[in-house]
């Protein structure tokens, strides 16, 4: 054992869910067992049931080896009253077994944590099922772990939306008047119901699109009582391949898409213009529409 030195090697005989194996501890616990042994009168070997051998024990006094509830009713509630922590939590009584678990779970959901296959070796186990019951994880790793999926970020496309104002309230958002645009950075949208058009992520320019420079759409983006909205669009299987895999998917979707009818009746390629290769732009949803 080197106390000096980063990690202490710690050897463990033969135990009830494994053989005998060396595992790296911090130094801390290493002092503690150099001042442990320096303070602790010399013990003959004992007998260890497990192998048949003789060996030197950690926890032996007058002869006798310290018994696992001596460990655990009388050395740790005194180390605890010691160190001025309650020798209890809601979980129950402060053990060694708990803390076993605690560092395996802290070491589980560490910022560079060890994996399973590591930990069982740690521990010592034979079996990684043993060491699942060890390495809880905990909701602040999901949550980061669920976080890096980027789930909604993947599979949710937000968009901007321009409320015509004006015509909401001159009575004039009736079925067929638009009175809401959908922004797909290169024109709008104003059908009512974009969200279930099938173009909607490569927009196939029917009569509902005014392209951004077109005289409707500067004139509605010119008007004082224009609301902008955010809306989330949740996207296909094949919408998302077109976000995530590029070109070949965008055009894959296009394909299957010319001869899809338009909201307003035409397809595609009826309508003779290639479908706009251009996906919904991402919108940042921290930022506020003004
Ligand atoms: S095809 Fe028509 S309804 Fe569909 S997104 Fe484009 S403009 Fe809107």
């Amino acid at each position: 054992m080197l106390a000096q030195v980063a990690v202490c090697l710690l050897d463990i005989p033969a135990h009830k869910t494994g053989t005998a194996f060396t595992k790296p501890v911090d130094p801390l616990p290493g002092k503690a067992i150099e001042a442990w042994e320096a303070v602790r009168p010399d013990q003959p070997k004992m007998l260890d049931t497990k192998t048949g051998e003789h060996v030197d024990l950690l926890f032996a006094m007058r002869a006798r080896r310290v018994a696992k509830v001596g460990i655990n009713k009388t050395i740790i509630p005194s180390l605890c009253r010691k160190a001025g922590v309650p020798t209890a939590d809601v979980r129950g009584n402060i053990t060694s077994h708990r803390a076993r678990s605690t560092v395996t779970s802290q070491l589980y959901n560490a910022k560079e944590p060890m994996t399973l296959f590591e930990l069982q070796a740690w521990l010592g186990h034979r079996s990684a099922d043993t060491t699942q019951h060890y390495a809880k994880i905990t909701p602040s790793t999901l949550s980061k772990a669920y976080r890096d999926a980027g789930y909604f970020e993947r599979n949710v496309r937000t968009i901007e939306v321009l409320v015509d104002r004006d015509a909401v309230e001159g009575g004039a958002a009736a079925p067929r008047e638009p009175w809401q645009y959908y922004d797909l950075g290169h024109g709008f949208c104003s059908y009512t119901f974009f969200e279930q058009c099938p173009h909607r992520m490569a927009c196939a320019k029917c009569d509902f699109y005014p392209p951004k420079d077109s005289s409707k759409a500067l004139l509605l983006e010119a008007k004082d009582n224009l609301q902008r909205m955010l809306a989330a669009v949740p996207l296909t299987d094949d919408e998302r391949a077109a976000v995530d895999d590029g070109k070949a998917a965008l055009d894959r979707l296009l394909g299957q898409l010319a001869d899809v009818p338009t909201p307003a009746g035409p397809t595609p390629r009826q309508i003779s213009t290639r479908a706009q290769a251009t996906l919904l732009p991402v919108i940042d949803i921290n930022r506020r529409p003004t």
